[in-house]
This record gives structure tokens, sequence and C-alpha cells, in this order.
């Protein structure tokens, strides 16, 4: 499963190009799922799969350029035998973690969630869990 890590810049580095370094001296690719910048700093949350030994070098040269790290560890299971393919949740998911295949089935594909947890309360049939681990 990709690691997910939440990067928090403050405003005097906002301006600074460190994800672009960071991909440069890594050599790893860097899943973007939500960024969000204010003139008081910003937010991006990345999706990244690779050897747990690359990612650690990932979050140390953030946090060498002065980035805040934060690892998401989390984890949403969507239960096939408790769905009814109500498509209540679907809507509600901001990220396209949530889909329909071509048999109309519901799907998760976890690397795509920003842990929202707006579908959880949604589902008739809890069939949506999220874990913090
Ligand atoms: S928590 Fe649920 S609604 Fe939010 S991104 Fe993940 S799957 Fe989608
Ligand atoms: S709301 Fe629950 S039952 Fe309905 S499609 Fe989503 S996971 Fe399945």
């Amino acid at each position: 499963m990709a690691r997910k890590i939440l990067l928090n810049y403050s405003a005097e580095r906002v301006q600074e190009p460190i994800l672009a370094t960071v991909i440069k001296e890594t050599g790893l690719t860097f899943n973007i799922l939500y960024a969000e910048f204010t003139g008081r700093g910003g937010e991006i949350l990345l999706s990244i799969e690779a050897p747990d030994q690359e990612v650690d070098k990932a979050i140390e040269l953030f946090r060498k350029k002065g980035v805040e790290v934060r690892e998401i560890k989390r984890a949403i299971h969507l239960d096939r035998e408790l769905c009814i393919d109500c498509g209540a949740c679907l809507s509600l998911c901001p990220s396209g973690a949530l889909f329909q295949d071509k048999d109309n089935t519901v799907m998760l594909d976890e690397d795509k969630c920003v842990y929202c947890e707006l579908c959880v309360p949604s589902c008739p049939v809890k069939a949506l869990e999220l874990s913090r681990f």
C-alpha cells in the first residue's frame, strides 16, 4: 500500500520549489492527493508508492528543507459482503477513491483516499470502516 504524508509549509517556504527539488533528488514519483495554499502557508497530501527506505529518505529531505511532515497512518475498508451498491457514498467522495466499476459495483481505491471520513456515516449498512494505526 502507498504511504501518505502530509506536508505543512510555512509562509516563508511556500515560494520555494521544495517539492520539485525532492522529486529530483530522490527520483520518486509522488501522487498529489490534495494541495491548499494561503498567504499563511500551505498543505500538500502526497501518496508515495516506493520501498520504505526511499520514502523515509524523502521525508528526511522535506524536513531538512524546513517543511513539517506528518505521516497519515489510517486505513479505510469497504466490506463488499455488506455493501448493497446503493451509491450513497459515491457523490460524497472528493477524491474518486469510491467509484463504480462497469457492473455498477461500488469499489474502493484506497490509494486515492484522503481520509476525509465523509463516506463513513453515509453508509446505511456500515460497510465502510476507517481505522487508525
Ligand atoms: S474517506 Fe471516504 S469519502 Fe473520504 S476520500 Fe476516502 S473513500 Fe472518499
Ligand atoms: S453507502 Fe455503503 S452500501 Fe451504499 S454503495 Fe457505499 S459502501 Fe455500499
